[in-house]
């Protein structure tokens, strides 16, 4: 498999998981901006943004909504940012589209 977030839905690479559903998978990302850095991506593969199916897209939002919600309550954040990056110049580098739910803590060191 050449994609490695398909092979990480798979359970052929070990990840951290966050949250699953019939459509998504969410797990903590190795290199995190923040402390509980997540990624949610749709089960199914798709290049980039451009491409996803709207009912995964809609999957995937639905499940950064909870994951937001539970980095509030879980994880004490003062703040979250949801970005999905599209495209090299826009900073994407693994090319199954992917959202990232990133904590934000004010004048913390759990912020990078
Ligand atoms: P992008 O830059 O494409 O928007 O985000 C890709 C993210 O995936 C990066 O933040 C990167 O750290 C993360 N990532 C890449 N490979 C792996 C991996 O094998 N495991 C995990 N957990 N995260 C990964
Ligand atoms: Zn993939």
């Amino acid at each position: 498999m050449d994609c490695v977030f398909c092979a990480i839905a798979a359970g052929q690479i070990p990840s951290t998981k966050v949250y699953e559903d019939e459509r998504t998978y969410a797990f903590l990302d190795i290199a995190p901006g923040s402390e509980g850095h997540m990624v949610v991506i749709p089960r199914a593969h798709s290049h980039d943004i451009r491409e996803v199916e709207p009912a995964d897209l809609s999957a995937v939002f639905a499940a950064a909504q909870l994951l937001t919600r539970r980095a509030y309550e879980v994880l004490d954040c003062d703040g979250v940012n949801v970005i999905n990056n599209c495209g090299a110049p826009a900073g994407q580098t693994v090319f199954h589209t992917h959202v990232h739910v990133i904590p934000r803590y004010t004048g913390s060191d759990k912020d990078r």
